[in-house]
């Protein structure tokens, strides 16, 4: 199996297709015309009538993007309040050209974060 090459399921359909990892678009499914969900190229897709199988590497994977959403949220909530803090430290300081352009750089970075 080649690793340049991903599954593409639909659980709902319990579909697959392989599509290269670097696609651009979401590939749909050809059944119902859903967006397809990425697997990777090293879980084993379950036959078709497996419905144990298929609802297992469903909630395995929504488990697995919620973790991972998790971890981004925490990681840019520790971000932001660094930043926060940063730009209060700097605020407090005398004021000069440097700092002040520093600043705008710092907020201008806390504006960004999602
Ligand atoms: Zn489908």
């Amino acid at each position: 199996m080649s690793a340049s090459n991903h599954n593409w399921v639909c659980f709902l359909c319990r579909t697959s297709a392989r599509r290269p990892k670097t696609i651009e678009t979401t590939p749909k499914c050809l059944s119902c015309g859903a967006n397809c969900y990425c697997l990777g190229y090293k879980v084993s897709i379950p036959k078709k009538d497996d419905v144990k199988a298929w609802n297992a590497i469903r909630d395995s994977s929504r488990a697995r993007d919620f973790a991972y959403l998790d971890i981004r949220q925490r990681q840019s909530t520790r971000l932001k309040h660094d930043l926060e803090k940063e730009i209060a430290r700097m605020e407090l300081m005398e004021t000069n050209k440097d700092r002040t352009r520093q600043i705008k750089k710092l907020k201008e970075e806390l504006a960004r974060i999602e």
